[in-house]
C-alpha cells in the first residue's frame, strides 16, 4: 500500500477492511476451535465498548492516568483472590501470557543473580509440554532452557524426572495449570514441595487454565491445587484474554511477594528524556485492554462464570465421549479443562484438519514432539455449544475421508533426506525448494496445510524451526 493522496471517505475505508475480513475464519458463527475465547454477543458489547472508552489513555504514566493504575489493580485483586493469594501476594497487568512469562523469568533471572551470584550459566527446567514461551523467554533473557520428558499416557509432568534434571545451575521451574497441548494439570503440590526442598523458583504457568480452572474446581471436576494454596509456588501467570474472555492484549502475571516482583521492575533516569519506570515490558501502552478486563470480569460476575464453566465442562465430557466414539480417533490424557486434543493411529490428522476446513471448521493440527505424537487441538467455548453433535458428525465423516487420501510420501522422503543434516549448514534456498514441493510459494496462503504439516512433523526439531523462519520471512512482504 501507499499513502492515498487525499484521506479516504469512512465509508470506503471501512469497506475495504470488511473485505480484508472475508479472507478470515468466520469465528462468530462457533465453529473456530482454536485461538478464539467467545462468550458471545453480548458480552462483545461490553468489551468493546469499555475498550474504545480507553483507547488512547496512556498506562504509562499513573501519575497523568491514575484511572488505569486504578483499574490495574482491580484487575490484579481479583486475580489474587481467584487464585488464593494472601495479602503478601501482588501482581501486574500485561499485554499476554508471553508477557507475563518474560517478567516472571527476568525476576527470577535477576533474583537469582542477587542470591545465587555464583550460578552464572542459569538454567530453566520445563516438562516438554510447557509452553512455547518459556523458550523464547530463555532465548532472549540468556538462559539454558533444559527440557524434561512427561508421562506418556496422562501427559503430566513427573516430579521425580523434574529432580534428576536439577543441577547446580537451575533456577526455575515451570508446572502447567493447564498445558496447552491436552488440557492437562501438573502435579503442582508435589512440584512445590520440589522447589522448597531445593530453592529453585517455581512458575505455575496458568496463562489458560489459572482462571476457568477456579470455577472447574468448585463445579466438582477432579484439579489437583494449582495456586498459592500450594507452598513453594514463587509466580503465576494467568491470561484474562483466553477464558475470562477480556479483549486481547490482556494477562496478569503475580508473585508470592513484593520482594519478588521487585526484579521484574525497570527504571532509567539515564538519558535526556522523560523518567522512564515501567513494570513490566511495555511502555507506552493504550489502558483500553485494561478497561476492558475489568469491564468483563464485573459483566459475568462469579455467577456469570460459574454458569459458563458448567456449559464448557458439559461440552468437554460430550466431546470426549463423542471423540472415543469413533474407533480411529483417540484422546490424550485425561482432560481437566474446557480443552483437548486426539490422534489417529489409522489416518493423518493434519488431511482431518483440512476435510474439516473444507467444511467451515478450524481445528488446530500440532505436531509430534516428544511424548506427544501429531494431533488435533480443540479449545471448547460457550458459544460454540450447539455446534457439539455436528462436530463430532462432521468428524466422523472426515476420518472415512482422510482414510482415502495419500499420506506421506513427500514427508518421508523429506525425513531420508535430512535426518542426518545440521540445520545451520542448509541454506534459505534449500528451504524455499522444500516449501515450494509442498505447494507453498510465494506469499500465497496455502489452502490444504496437510502436505506441509506432514513435512514439518517429518523433519527433525532445528531443521523445522528453520524451515518456519525461512516460510515466515517469505511471507510478511510490504505491499505495493
Ligand atoms: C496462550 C498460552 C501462553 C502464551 O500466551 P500468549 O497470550 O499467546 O502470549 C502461555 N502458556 C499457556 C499455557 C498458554 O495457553
Amino acid at each position: 500500500m501507499r499513502l492515498p493522496k487525499h484521506g479516504l471517505a469512512e465509508g470506503d475505508l471501512f469497506a475495504t477492511l470488511e473485505k480484508y475480513r472475508e479472507q478470515d475464519m468466520p469465528w462468530r458463527d462457533g465453529r473456530t476451535w482454536a485461538y478464539i475465547y467467545d462468550p458471545g454477543p453480548e458480552a462483545e458489547a461490553v468489551i468493546k465498548r469499555a475498550f474504545t472508552m480507553y483507547l488512547t489513555e496512556n498506562g504509562l504514566d499513573p501519575t497523568v492516568f491514575p484511572s488505569a493504575m486504578h483499574m490495574e489493580n482491580d484487575v490484579i485483586g481479583v486475580a489474587v483472590d481467584l487464585l488464593h493469594g494472601d495479602d503478601q501476594v501482588v501482581g501486574s497487568f500485561t499485554s499476554g501470557g508471553t508477557e507475563s512469562i518474560f517478567c516472571a523469568v527476568k525476576a527470577a533471572r535477576d533474583w537469582a543473580r542477587e542470591r545465587r551470584p555464583e550460578v552464572t550459566s542459569p538454567e530453566i527446567l520445563l516438562p516438554e509440554t510447557g509452553h512455547a514461551s518459556f523458550q523464547k523467554a530463555a532465548h532472549y533473557l540468556g538462559l539454558e532452557p533444559v527440557v524434561v520428558p512427561v508421562d506418556p499416557v496422562t501427559f503430566l509432568a513427573e516430579p521425580g524426572r523434574m529432580r534428576e534434571a536439577i543441577t547446580p545451575n537451575t533456577i526455575m521451574m515451570v508446572g502447567s495449570a493447564i498445558s496447552y497441548a491436552h488440557g492437562v494439570v501438573d502435579p503442582i503440590p508435589e512440584l512445590g514441595a520440589l522447589a522448597e526442598e531445593t530453592g529453585v523458583w517455581l512458575h505455575v504457568d496458568g496463562c489458560m487454565g489459572g482462571f476457568m480452572l477456579h470455577f472447574l474446581q468448585r463445579i466438582g471436576v477432579d484439579i489437583p491445587d494449582y495456586d498459592f494454596r500450594v507452598p513453594g509456588v514463587s509466580s503465576i501467570s494467568m491470561d484474562y484474554h483466553k477464558y475470562a474472555f477480556a479483549a486481547k492484549g490482556a494477562s496478569v502475571v503475580l508473585y508470592r511477594n513484593r520482594d519478588l516482583r521487585r526484579h521484574q521492575m525497570y527504571a532509567c533516569s539515564n538519558w535526556t528524556g522523560y523518567t522512564v519506570i515501567n513494570t513490566t515490558v511495555q511502555s507506552t501502552k493504550s489502558a483500553g485492554p485494561i478497561a476492558a478486563s475489568w469491564a468483563v470480569l464485573n459483566h459475568f460476575g462469579d455467577d456469570g462464570y460459574m454458569a459458563i464453566a458448567r456449559t464448557v465442562w458439559a461440552m468437554t465430557e460430550k466431546l470426549v465421549a463423542g471423540i472415543a466414539s469413533i474407533p480411529a480417533l483417540r484422546v490424550l490424557g485425561r482432560p481437566q479443562m474446557n480443552m483437548l486434543s486426539f490422534t489417529s493411529d489409522e489416518v493423518s490428522v493434519f488431511h482431518i484438519a483440512d476435510e474439516m476446513k473444507e467444511r467451515g471448521w478450524f481445528v488446530q493440527p500440532q505436531l509430534a514432539y516428544g511424548s506427544s505424537p501429531e494431533n488435533l487441538h480443540l479449545s471448547i467455548n460457550p458459544n460454540s455449544e450447539r455446534w457439539a453433535d455436528d462436530l463430532i458428525a462432521d468428524l466422523r465423516e472426515c476420518v472415512e475421508k482422510a482414510r482415502q487420501l495419500p499420506s506421506g510420501e513427500l514427508a518421508v522422503k523429506i525425513k531420508e533426506a535430512f535426518s542426518h543434516v545440521d540445520a545451520a549448514s542448509v541454506t534459505p534456498e534449500v528451504f524455499e525448494g522444500m516449501l515450494g514441493m509442498a505447494g507453498v510459494t510465494g506469499t500465497a496462503l496455502p489452502g490444504r496445510m496437510a502436505e506441509i504439516n506432514e513435512v514439518l512433523n517429518a523433519l527433525p526439531v532445528p531443521l523445522r524451526e528453520r524451515l518456519l523462519v525461512e516460510y515466515l520471512n517469505e511471507l510478511y512482504q510490504p505491499s505495493s
